[in-house]
């Protein structure tokens, strides 16, 4: 029986499997159905993780130690996937792709979530080298240049003010001529001068060239195509929680979510079950920051080795 079973390895799932196994947990395992690392491996350069200040180093760079710190203290990887996690009785029963059950005293689930794709065209080619899903992450890159924003609810309208005060103009591009976003957001977003607004309107297309986008192609709703030369875009269409190790065989989550099926958590990443723990990206109110993550990811940890003592 493994005294913690942790869910996820990027850096929430490897920080609490540090914190686990530093903290005197012998029997943890982390479950990734990859490499270690998370999402930030896809990130061509960080630099807001504190402590870390190299110009030009990758995600993948980053995360690179990490791995190593968290083995080092006897934490245990299976390159898994898994399927399902489920209470049963006292103790948790773990699903691996396969059908193999590994029993556990406790669980932390740090799967992530995923960033939706808008589907125009050279949005994935220029993933990471111009269009960013990220205003927090990447915003300072295009310190006084203009940069779009794609979307028409409170993130992307939130992220445009919150890059309004970095980047010089912010045009927001919103394939309707309302938006989702509340009100007093929509108003916030109006009295911004160098926000302006392009409703009814999508992107057909990103380009640029090896050094990253340089423009975006814009088509309204009367068909009318031009072209904005902008070196950032920035995609808010919404998040994909990977929440599905949460659901039980008939499909319902077996702890609380809220409506957008983030995990709901208190301030020790407890969930509605006794001894299941969720950390990073997938809970509620989550920042979507590495720093975060991994604050959440010794959080949980912490409550699990008080969990485990307070049952002996
Ligand atoms: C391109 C990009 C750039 C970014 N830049 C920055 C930045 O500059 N600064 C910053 O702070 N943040 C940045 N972020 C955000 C940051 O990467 C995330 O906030 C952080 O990685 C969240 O960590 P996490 O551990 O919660 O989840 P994730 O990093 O998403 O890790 C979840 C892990 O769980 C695994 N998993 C999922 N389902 C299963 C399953 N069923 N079984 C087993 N394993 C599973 C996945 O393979 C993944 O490795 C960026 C993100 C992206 C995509």
């Amino acid at each position: 029986m493994l005294d913690c079973a942790i869910i996820g390895g990027g850096p929430a799932g490897l920080t609490a499997g540090l914190y686990t196994t530093r903290g005197g947990l012998k029997n943890v395992t982390l479950f990734e159905m990859g490499m270690p690392g998370g999402q930030i491996t896809q990130s061509s350069e960080i630099e807001n993780y504190p402590g870390f200040f190299e110009h030009h180093k990758t995600g993948m760079d980053f995360m690179d130690t990490w791995q190593e710190q968290c083995f080092h203290f006897g934490l245990k990887h299976e390159m898994k996937k898994v399927e399902r996690v489920a209470k049963t009785g006292e103790h948790f029963t773990i699903t691996l792709e396969g059908g193999e059950n590994v029993e556990a005293k406790t669980a932390i689930v740090c799967t992530g979530s995923t960033p939706k794709r808008a589907g125009f065209k050279g949005e994935d080619e220029f993933f990471g080298r111009g269009v960013s899903t990220c205003a927090t992450c990447d915003g300072f890159f295009y310190k006084d240049k203009p940069v779009a924003v794609l979307g028409g609810g409170d993130t992307a309208l939130e992220e445009a003010h919150y890059l309004s005060n970095i980047c010089s103009d912010v045009y927001v591009i919103h394939r309707r001529d309302t938006f989702r976003a509340a009100p007093s957001t929509v108003d916030r977003i109006k009295r911004k001068e160098n926000i302006h607004l392009i409703t009814d309107t999508v992107i057909e297309e990103v380009f640029g060239d090896a050094m990253g986008v340089s423009g975006v192609k814009l088509k309204n709703k009367a068909g009318k195509t031009e072209e904005l030369n902008i070196p950032g875009l920035f995609v808010f269409v919404g998040h994909d929680v990977n929440n599905a190790v949460l659901k039980d065989e008939k499909g319902n989550f077996i702890c609380g979510m809220n409506d957008w099926g983030q995990v709901i958590v208190d301030l020790s990443m407890r969930t509605s079950v006794p001894g299941l723990f969720a950390a990073g990206d997938m809970r509620i109110e989550a920042p979507k920051q590495v720093v975060v993550a991994a604050g959440d990811g010794a959080t949980a940890a912490l409550q699990v080795i008080s969990y485990i003592q307070e049952q002996v």
